[in-house]
C-alpha cells in the first residue's frame, strides 16, 4: 500500500467517523476495527499488515484530525509487551479476545515476571501454577509489578514443573487482577510515588484457554516479551524526533547565566550519544518491520538508560539550587506514567530505574556479549538440575 492510499484510507475513515461528534470508545473501536491502530499488525487485529515505519505518520494524521489516542502512556506493559506477546504466541481466539481491549485501552495490563527470587535470574520463578480442572490454580509472590493497581489483566510466569531444569519447567498465562486471590499492595520508590507494587496470588485462578503457549513453554514465550520489552523501553523516548537531548537543550537555552565551557562540551558530547541512540533506533525499528525484535533490543535499552541518566543529571547541575527542589513528594499511585511532563528533580530520580527495569545493564550486557557477540557465556551450574535441587 503507498503512503498515499494509506493517506486516503485515514482521510475517508475521519469522514465517516468524525472525531469531534464520536464518542472516544466508539471511535477507538472503529478505528482498530478499520485496520487503522497499529498498521503493522495483520489485518482483522487492528492492522493492515504494513511496515513499522508507517505507524508515527499514521499517529501524526490521526492527532493533527484532533483524534482521541488510546492514551498510551497509561497501558505501557498493554501496549508495548503483552500486545506483541499475545500476537506472536497465542491462539486465534486469544488474539480475538485480547487485542481489541488491550489496545483501545479498555483493559490495562500488567507484567507479573519478577518475584524476590528472580529478577535477573528470571527463569528461577517460584510461583506455582497447578492444573486443576479446565483451569490452573496460581500461588506466589510478585514483586515490582508497575500498574498493577490499574490492571484488569496480566501477563504471568509461573513454575508448572518443579521436577525439571528451571528454563523448562515454566509456563505462561493471560491471568485476571480483579479475581478474590489477587491482592495488589504499593511499593513507594525514590521519586515518592508507588508506580508498581508487590502482587500476592492466593489460589488465584485461570482457565487454561488463558495458557499462552504450550506447557512448559514459558521461557521461549517470556523471551518474546523481554525482547519486546526492551525495545519499548530503550526506543520510545531515544527515536522521538526531538530525541532525548530535547528538554535538556531547552534547560540550557533557558539558563545562560549557567553555561560553562565545561558544560558546554559535556552537552555536546551527550548530543552525540543521545542522536547516536536516536538513528540506531531508528534503523532497529526499520529491522522490526521484517519480524519479532532480537537480542539487539538489549543494546537499545543498554544506551538509552546511560543516556537518560547522564542527560537528567546534567540538566540538575544546569538548574543550579533550583534543581535541588523537588515538587511533591506526596505518595501517589499514578495512573500513567509520563517521563517529559514532569519537573527536573523527578526526571533525575526516575531515570536511576531505568538501568533495573526490563533487564539491568549488566544483564543486558551480558546478552550483549553473549547472544549478539558470540562471546563464551558465562558459567550456569543450575542449568541441567531440576529446579527444585537447586539451593535458594
Ligand atoms: C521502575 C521499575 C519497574 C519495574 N516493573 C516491573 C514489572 O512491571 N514487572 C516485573 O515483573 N518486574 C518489574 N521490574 C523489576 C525488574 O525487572 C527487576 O528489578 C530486574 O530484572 C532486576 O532484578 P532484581 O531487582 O531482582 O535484581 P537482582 O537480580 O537481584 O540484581 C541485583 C544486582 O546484581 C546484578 N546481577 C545479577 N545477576 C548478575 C549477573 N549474572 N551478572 C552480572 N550482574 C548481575 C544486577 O545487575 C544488579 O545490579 C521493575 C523494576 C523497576 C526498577
Amino acid at each position: 500500500m503507498t503512503l498515499d492510499d494509506l493517506t486516503g484510507r485515514i482521510e475517508e475513515f475521519l469522514a465517516a467517523n468524525d472525531p469531534a461528534a464520536t464518542d472516544r470508545l466508539d471511535f477507538l473501536r472503529a478505528r482498530y476495527d478499520a485496520g487503522l491502530a497499529w498498521v503493522y499488525f495483520p489485518v482483522g487485529f487492528g492492522g493492515l499488515g504494513l511496515s513499522r515505519g508507517r505507524q508515527p505518520e499514521v499517529d501524526r494524521l490521526f492527532a493533527e484530525a484532533g483524534a482521541p489516542d488510546n492514551n498510551p502512556s497509561a497501558n505501557v506493559i498493554g501496549l508495548g509487551m503483552a500486545g506483541p506477546t499475545i500476537l506472536a504466541c497465542g491462539t486465534e481466539e486469544q488474539k480475538r479476545r485480547f487485542l481489541r481491549p488491550l489496545w483501545t485501552g479498555e483493559e490495562i495490563w500488567c507484567q507479573l515476571f519478577s518475584e524476590p527470587g528472580a529478577g535477573s535470574d528470571l527463569a528461577n520463578v517460584s510461583t506455582r501454577a497447578v492444573r486443576d480442572g479446565d483451569e490452573w490454580v496460581v500461588n506466589g509472590q510478585k514483586v515490582w509489578t508497575s500498574s498493577a493497581h490499574l490492571a484488569q489483566f496480566a501477563i504471568l510466569l509461573a513454575r508448572t514443573d518443579a521436577a525439571i531444569p528451571k528454563h523448562r519447567g515454566m509456563t505462561f498465562f493471560l491471568i485476571d487482577m480483579t479475581q478474590p486471590g489477587v491482592e495488589v499492595r504499593p511499593l513507594r520508590q525514590i521519586t515518592g510515588e508507588a508506580e508498581f507494587n508487590e502482587v500476592f496470588l492466593t489460589d488465584a485462578r485461570v482457565p487454561d484457554t488463558q495458557r499462552l503457549g504450550a506447557e512448559g513453554d514459558g521461557w521461549r514465550v517470556a523471551n518474546t516479551t523481554l525482547n519486546t520489552e526492551r525495545v519499548a523501553i530503550g526506543g520510545k523516548d531515544s527515536a522521538r524526533e526531538d530525541g532525548m537531548i530535547g528538554v535538556v537543550a531547552r534547560t540550557w537555552r533557558a539558563n545562560p547565566e549557567r553555561r560553562t565551557p565545561e558544560l558546554h562540551d559535556r552537552l555536546l558530547r551527550l548530543w552525540v550519544d543521545a542522536e547516536v541512540a536516536r538513528l540506531t533506533g531508528a534503523r532497529l525499528q526499520q529491522k522490526l518491520a521484517k519480524g519479532m525484535p532480537g537480542p539487539e533490543g538489549s543494546a537499545m535499552k543498554l544506551i538509552f538508560a546511560k543516556c537518560a541518566q547522564q542527560l537528567s543529571g546534567l540538566e540538575l547541575e544546569l538548574l543550579g539550587a533550583q534543581g535541588l527542589r523537588y515538587s511533591d513528594w506526596t505518595m501517589v499511585r499514578p495512573e500513567s506514567v509520563d517521563f517529559n511532563g514532569r519537573d527536573a528533580g523527578y526526571r533525575y530520580l526516575r531515570a536511576k530505574g531505568n538501568s533495573i527495569e526490563g533487564g539491568t545493564s549488566e544483564i543486558l550486557r551480558n546478552i550483549v556479549a553473549e547472544r549478539v557477540l558470540g562471546l563464551p557465556a558465562e558459567p550456569r551450574a543450575d542449568k541441567d538440575r531440576p529446579w527444585k535441587e537447586v539451593a535458594r
